[in-house]
């Protein structure tokens, strides 16, 4: 009987399904322990994971019946696609079945950042009632800029632009626009900064994407804007913009993502009541919805591979 591992958590139902089909191991834990998946990955003909198990070189090496890798969420950075690739492994992400997840998130915490909401809050909860000292603005006519135009770039997009944003979107994999299904404008990176109110960011972590948002990015924006990351932690540099935001360069951020998780002290005792931001503990794409909608996928995927 074909074998599959599972190292973190899935969908009930969907591991009773595979359950009917496969032999499972399943334990949401085994993601912590990177000796334990060494040991065991040669007996199993296939491999699901989050974002958390490290699917390197060292596991993969020891994988001598593995097929196929079945990824809960969307991002490879966690494993090796070269080498899977080499050695005809399949890897298969569950695209699109969270981005209306973080697309939602994107769109709230844009809002509550324009809205100045955590600062409103912080003064009212404190006994302050800042009703005339700290100022909000509308997001109709504003600008978005967002980076990265895929899959939830365009569902950011699709949603924000009902509430009455101009989209600018910066993708130079991306040739062209049907502004019949997406009323969005392809721009450059300098275009971007220059204009626009919030920033958000939907790319992929590679060498090329790794620090891009940076000192000089900061540097180049005019507006003031408020930035949202939801795509992963290391594409901005979250020293830079720290610094951006005590110097009055952009006005807010909401973080879902981070160089490290959880985050460390280091970090965290930089981020003070009152100012103007959301950190979540990558989030944004796990709901209840998605989570069932991402682990049917991957199941409905690997039956199919196998049978
Ligand atoms: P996608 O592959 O559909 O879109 C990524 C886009 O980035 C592509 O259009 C690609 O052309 C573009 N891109 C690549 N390199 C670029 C560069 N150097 N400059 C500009 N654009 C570039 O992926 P997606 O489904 O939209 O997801 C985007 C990212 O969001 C994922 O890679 C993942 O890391 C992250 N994500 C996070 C969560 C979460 O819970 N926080 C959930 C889902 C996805």
């Amino acid at each position: 009987m074909t074998k599959i591992l599972i190292t973190e958590f899935i969908n009930q139902n969907s591991l009773e399904n595979l359950n009917k089909k496969f032999d499972v191991n399943y334990d949401e834990k085994l993601c912590e322990d990177e000796k334990e998946i060494i040991k065991i990955i040669g007996d199993y003909d296939g491999l699901i994971v989050r974002n958390k198990t490290q699917v390197n070189l060292d596991i993969l090496k020891n994988a001598f019946k593995l097929k196929f890798i079945g990824r809960l969420g969307v991002g490879l950075d966690n494993i090796d696609t070269e080498y899977c690739k080499n050695k005809n492994i399949h890897v298969q992400p569950a695209t699109g079945m969270n981005a209306d997840s973080v697309a939602e998130y994107v769109v709230s915490s844009s809002m509550s950042l324009i809205k100045k909401i955590p600062m409103f809050h912080n003064g009212t909860i404190k006994g302050e009632w800042p009703r005339t000292t700290i100022k909000s603005i509308e997001v109709k006519q504003k600008y978005l800029g967002i980076i990265g135009f895929g899959t939830i770039g365009k569902k950011v997009a699709e949603y924000s632009s009902k509430n009455g944003l101009k989209i600018l979107a910066y993708d130079p994999y991306v040739k062209e626009i049907n502004n019949k299904e997406i009323d969005a404008k392809l721009s450059s990176l300098n275009e971007i900064y220059e204009k626009s109110d919030i920033i958000s960011i939907h790319l992929p972590l590679t060498d090329e994407t790794k620090n891009m948002i940076n000192k000089s990015s900061f540097s180049q924006m005019k507006n003031k804007p408020i930035i949202i990351n939801t795509s992963r932690g290391g594409i901005v540099n979250e020293s830079d913009l720290i610094e951006a935001y005590h110097k009055n360069i952009i006005s807010g951020f909401a973080l879902d993502v981070f160089e490290k998780e959880p985050i460390e002290s280091e970090f965290y005792n930089k981020i003070k009541p009152g100012m103007n931001c959301i950190l979540t503990p990558h989030i944004s794409g796990v709901t209840t919805e998605s989570n069932i909608r991402v682990s049917n996928f991957i199941v409905k995927k690997i039956t199919d591979f196998f049978s």
